[in-house]
């Protein structure tokens, strides 16, 4: 059990009595001695599994650190957000402590607020509520009560997005409208939890009894009211190990501070504080740059940073990118993804992470016309689907009728089982023709499937309820199973994850630090989010902006400040320079000088901005002139296309690419060239079939059967979040402990 873990981490492990605060930097293995802590503990007999609770920061986190540990041995072990362990308390105890059924869980706030605000006759438009609610969420995890938000926020030097005194007479009707309604939100599950739990002794001693030891990972991220319900869990007792970074706090705006971590001696005196300054995860070169990027920090965070020393092989240095403009920049960012793909590098182990969602949507365009596969982080919502919570209820059938289930005869090990099961559910071998639903539901059942076959192999001898118990745990946490996709993510939602190939991009002032970051301690944050970005990488770092947002658009943009005398050329600010030299290389559009002109509409001559206009040469309201018939067929021939290839539908043509051929119906292949999405390599696989559709031809039978193609891309992919087309950006899920409206403001 200890083994795998170096002499500093090995102290967190086995200092099983007392407090324990881990302090250090990223890819330090914090995350990994804790598990190994609570291993090693359950193995010697100290920890009894079930008197053990893990909070962890998201679900998904959670999900993983129960994977983990299970495979130690240490299955039994409950992992959590703060949110769910309190979620499960609050429901076992309403009966007792408050009478009657729990009140229902309050899906989106935000459409109550708007009624709250109508209500006190106040317009408010999207952003507007959204910025209201925010305000409302931020009141509640710091703990303010309607009355006291306008002089709690002044206090707080925060700039009010609007009249506080107005947001208070929405915050107040907000809570009336809850409680007339007997429902719930996101924040009163703390707040209930920590109510029952400080006034009602019996209820309190009753939880102590059950969970005796604690283990937080991501303290610095830790919210007031989270720490008062540790408080309350914790009472006199001691056993209590928390692990966080600093230099990683990137909530503040949520209400959290890493006061609590770097003052937990003051709290606990006899406590045994660990630093870990080893980096496993980062070559040399990332952890160079990360290091210079906090050497620039300022505030309390930074005076409590440690220099990370990298464990690991020299590899690449980070590569900077200036591009000419937004799509210019995320074409080049698909290219260069699609090279690593086809030097072996598993999807799954590439991320692009950026600094809001909206962001995501010119780099799902790129990566589907460079039929790269890619998953939107927090958009899943998996065992929400109906037919994934139907496939349960047969699997759990099926389980239940154990060996006498007709549908299971002759079936043999698990994977075969589940097989067996969802065949009857309409799952098949090979995916339907097609898009849309059939197709979606298809993609839901078989990565089911997987999820089976990967827990089969984790556990060989795992039975079919096994599985259903598997299922169930996942389903409460979100946890969708992980698809082999590129990960699109904010930078908010890749705390604590780790890939081979990182790319941070849009790094333009502005984004990083974003405009809206105005105090030096906003501009603190953004600067954390950086290195948290910087530091998921563990071999392969790109770093890009673009000087312009549209094609032909004004280049008045700058590199994010933050990287001033770290990039190459900006200047060494004492003397740190990145290793190794090398220029800013210039992604397409700004090497060639010869900037592309901007895209225009082509019926009504606007300049257009939107990537999904730009795709289609026209604005989404201007009259189009499709041939449908030529959009049906070609529709029907992707479909073939993907299915031959065992890719999604977007990885042969988005919908929208597949409009504007309809629409401009080009003739040759310049014509087809021309249209935004055709790229040189899909021009040569598709080209000729696709002049043929346009020609009103029939393509002959054999067209196409180039099944498992070369090129196909590892693991097919599985669309999960965006279905047919990049249209949808996925919202972020709220199942996550942390992403309510506020998390969503900033992750948007
Ligand atoms: P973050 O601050 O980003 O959450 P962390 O400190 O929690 O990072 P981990 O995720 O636990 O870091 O570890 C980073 C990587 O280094 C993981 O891949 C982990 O398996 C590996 N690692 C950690 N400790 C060791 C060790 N002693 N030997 C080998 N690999 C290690
Ligand atoms: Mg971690």
């Amino acid at each position: 059990m200890l083994e795998g873990l170096d002499p500093e981490q090995r102290e967190v492990a086995t200092a099983l009595g007392g407090p324990v605060c881990v302090l250090a930097g990223a890819g330090t293995g914090k995350t990994r001695a804790l598990t190994h802590r609570i291993a090693y503990g359950v193995r010697a007999g100290v920890l009894a599994p079930a008197s053990v609770l893990a909070v962890t920061f998201t679900n998904r986190a959670a999900g993983e650190m129960r994977g983990r540990l299970r495979q130690l041995g240490a299955a039994g072990v409950q992992a959590r957000t703060f949110h769910s362990a309190a979620l499960r308390q609050l429901q076992y105890f309403w009966p007792k402590a408050i009478g009657g059924e729990p009140p229902r869980l309050l899906d989106r706030k935000i459409q109550l607020v708007a009624e709250a605000a109508a209500r006190c006759r106040i317009r408010l438009d999207r952003n507007e509520l959204r910025d209201v609610t925010g305000e409302i969420e931020w009141s509640k995890v710091t703990r303010t009560t309607p009355e006291d938000y306008p002089a709690v926020l002044a206090k707080s030097g925060r700039d009010a997005p609007r009249d506080p005194a107005e947001t208070a007479r929405v915050y107040a009707l907000y809570e009336q409208l809850k409680r007339d309604r007997s429902v719930i939100d996101f924040e009163d599950v703390l707040l209930l939890t920590v109510g029952v739990l400080q006034d009602r002794p019996d209820v309190a001693d009753t939880v102590r009894r059950q969970y005796q030891h604690f283990v937080v990972d991501e303290y610095q991220d830790v919210s007031p009211l989270q720490q008062r319900l540790l408080e309350l869990w914790l009472g006199d007792r001691e056993s209590l190990c928390v692990v966080g970074d600093a230099s990683q706090t990137i909530y503040s705006f949520t209400g959290a501070t890493p006061d609590h971590l770097l003052d937990f001696r003051l709290r606990h005196p006899g406590a045994t504080v660990i630093k870990l300054v080893r980096d496993y995860r980062s070559t040399p070169q990332v952890v160079h740059l990360a290091n210079g990027l906090l050497g620039q920090a300022r505030g309390r965070a930074a005076e409590h940073r440690l220099e990370l020393v990298s464990q690991r092989e020299a590899g690449p240095e980070p590569v900077y990118t200036e591009y000419a403009d937004e799509p210019a920049e995320a074409e080049g960012t698909a290219r260069h993804i699609r090279e690593l793909l086809d030097s072996g590098l598993p999807a799954s182990e590439i991320a692009v992470l950026y600094r809001i969602n909206a962001q995501s949507e010119v780099y799902e365009q790129a990566l589907a016309d460079a039929g790269v596969p890619y998953q939107l982080r927090g958009a899943e919502r998996f065992f929400e689907r109906p037919e994934v919570r139907e496939a349960g209820v047969a699997l759990r059938g099926a389980a239940r009728a154990g060996g006498n289930d007709t549908l299971l005869d002759g079936a043999g090990d698990l994977p075969s089982q589940v097989r067996a099961v969802l065949t009857s559910r309409g799952w098949t071998t090979e995916p339907p023709a097609g898009s849309g639903a059939v197709r979606e539901r298809w993609e839901s059942l078989a990565a089911l499937v997987r999820l089976a076959e990967d827990f089969g192999r984790a556990r060989p001898d795992a039975t079919l309820a096994d599985l259903v118990a598997e299922l169930d745990e996942r389903a409460n946490a979100q946890h969708a199973p992980t698809v082999e996709g590129v990960t699109l993510a904010s930078l908010h939602a890749a705390k604590g994850l780790e890939w081979d190939a990182v790319f941070l991009a849009g790094l333009t002032d502005g984004m990083m630090p974003i405009t809206h970051a105005k105090t030096p301690e906003q501009v603190e944050e953004e600067r954390r989010l950086l290195y948290v970005g910087v530091t998921r990488a563990r071999r392969f770092l790109t770093l890009s902006w673009a000087l312009a947002r549209s094609p032909g658009g004004r280049a008045g943009r700058r590199p994010s400040r933050f990287l001033d005398g770290l990039r190459p050329g900006s200047g060494a600010a004492g003397g740190r320079r990145p290793g190794g030299g090398g220029g800013v290389e210039r992604g397409a559009g700004a090497r060639s000088r010869k900037r592309r002109g901007p895209v225009r509409c082509r019926v009504c001559g606007r300049t257009l901005t939107d990537p999904g206009e730009m795709k289609l040469m026209r604005c989404e309201g201007c009259p189009s002139d499709l041939d449908e018939g030529l959009y049906e067929r070609l529709r029907e021939w992707r479909a073939e296309r993907a299915k031959e290839l065992g890719q999604p539908a977007y990885c042969v043509f988005t919908d929208k690419t597949l409009m504007a051929i309809a629409e401009a119906v080009p003739d040759d292949e310049a014509g087809l060239a021309r249209i935004s999405g055709v790229g040189a390599r899909k021009l040569d696989r598709f080209g000729t079939e696709v002049l043929v559709l346009c020609a009103g031809e029939e393509l002959p039978a054999s067209a196409g059967d180039t099944a498992g193609d070369e090129d196909g891309v590892a693991g097919g992919g599985i669309d999960e979040g965006p279905g047919d087309g990049p249209e949808g950006t996925g919202d972020e899920g709220a199942a996550e402990d942390v992403t309510t409206a506020v998390t969503e403001e900033a992750g948007k």
